[in-house]
């Protein structure tokens, strides 16, 4: 199912690519039936309707695959409609980025309009700022000059493309540590992982570990824990200070005090990067199902956190934290003034109990309390 341009061959070539493409993922997920809708042109609401049609008739859907590019926020509000998930290539694309994070990823699409309709989807800029960028695929050719700007993973993003990767490697050959990603095998990996039930996690196992992007010395490492924890992403984003919380793409990606850094995806994959090594990944996966255990907790007794509580998280910054603390640039705190405590209690790097006159002085009372609710949403 795709949303394209309409030149008069364009399509049929299209979908026998599809197809073929189909026929691949068939063989190799034979639980999983196939229906292939052809979908040139439609609007959001449209493509909505044409997977309906396909939805009512099959009743034992697990996951829709659309084969071209939608953006992340229509597969959001597909899945809201239907319950169940969507995948896309765009999903691929950030999928690949959050698995080697700080790595910069090429995207090639193949054609002009799917170029404009991806970049339309901001949410992926706003994600991972200068770590992909897309082209097109008449300027292959300028992969040598992005390789030299640092962008090594490549990733062709339509059916048509797919079907070429042996003559796309080929015109790669020379750069060294380039490499190419198969779309497809992300999906069976994301398919293979919606057997997963929501649930408290207990173990882990970790799928690959490869020397970090950013920093050579160092790992990044790609694991998957045993259940589902879409639902226990919102309750971490409020209990961790430096994290951002993607709700369209179900990611939750943060910072620990060690400057690694984890996304962790709803279907329980984990990636992370900067990470010393095996062992501190193994710490890591274990503090972590410690995290989300006491986030399952949370949500069995309050269930969801309501959208206000996410809102204000989101609007968490240094201007609303000072405009509540003494300003009193007494020093107390360690600081300057209070304005850098401000941007340091944003950060994580200082807790409010630090500033002395706040918690001990009744004047502040009121201020104190505010600040404890904006840090602490969740006690
Ligand atoms: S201790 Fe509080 S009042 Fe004093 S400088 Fe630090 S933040 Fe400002």
């Amino acid at each position: 199912m795709r949303n394209h341009e309409n030149s008069a061959d364009y399509p049929k070539k299209r979908v026998k690519a599809c197809k073929e493409n189909w026929e691949e993922m068939t063989l190799t997920l034979k639980d999983f039936q196939i229906e292939e809708v052809e979908v040139l042109n439609l609007n959001e609401e449209e493509i909505a309707n044409a997977v309906a049609r396909t939805y009512v008739a099959e009743q034992n859907i697990k996951a829709v695959i659309v084969l071209g590019i939608t953006g992340p926020l229509l597969i959001k509000k597909l899945k809201k409609i239907f319950g169940i998930p969507f995948l896309s290539f765009d999903n691929v694309i950030l999928s690949v980025v959050g698995r080697s994070p700080l790595a910069r990823v090429v995207s090639i699409v193949s054609t002009f309009s799917e170029e404009k309709t991806l970049l339309t989807y901001k949410a992926i800029y706003e994600f991972i700022p200068n770590q992909i960028y897309v082209l097109n695929s008449k300027d292959i050719g300028e992969i040598p000059q992005l390789y030299r700007r640092g962008y090594h993973i490549i990733i062709p993003c339509s059916a048509e493309l797919i079907s070429e990767l042996e003559s796309l490697s080929n015109r790669l050959k020379g750069l060294k540590e380039a490499s190419i990603e198969n779309p497809l095998s992300y999906f069976k990996e994301e398919i293979c992982s919606l057997n997963l039930a929501k649930g408290k996690p207990s173990t882990y196992k970790i799928e690959r570990i490869l020397p970090c992007i950013a920093d050579s010395s160092k790992i990044r490492f790609i694991a998957q824990l045993d259940v589902n924890v879409e639902d226990l992403l919102p309750i971490l984003y409020l209990h961790l200070k430096r994290s951002n919380y993607l709700e369209a793409l179900d990611t939750l990606t943060f910072t620990t005090d060690k400057e690694e850094m984890i996304t962790i995806y709803g279907n329980g994959r984990v990636c992370a990067g900067k990470v010393k090594d095996e062992s501190r990944a193994k710490e890591i996966l274990l503090e972590l199902i410690d995290l989300l255990s006491k986030a399952y907790n949370y949500l069995s007794q309050h269930g969801s956190p309501p959208v206000e509580m996410l809102e204000a998280r989101r609007k968490l910054n240094p201007n609303v934290v000072y405009n509540h603390l003494p300003k009193l640039n007494c020093g107390k705190c360690e600081e300057k003034s209070c304005f850098t405590f401000a941007i340091r209690l944003v950060s994580g790097e200082k807790k409010l109990s630090e500033c002395k006159p706040l918690i001990e002085e009744e004047k502040y009372r009121k201020n104190r309390e505010f600040l404890e609710k904006l840090f602490n949403p969740l006690l």
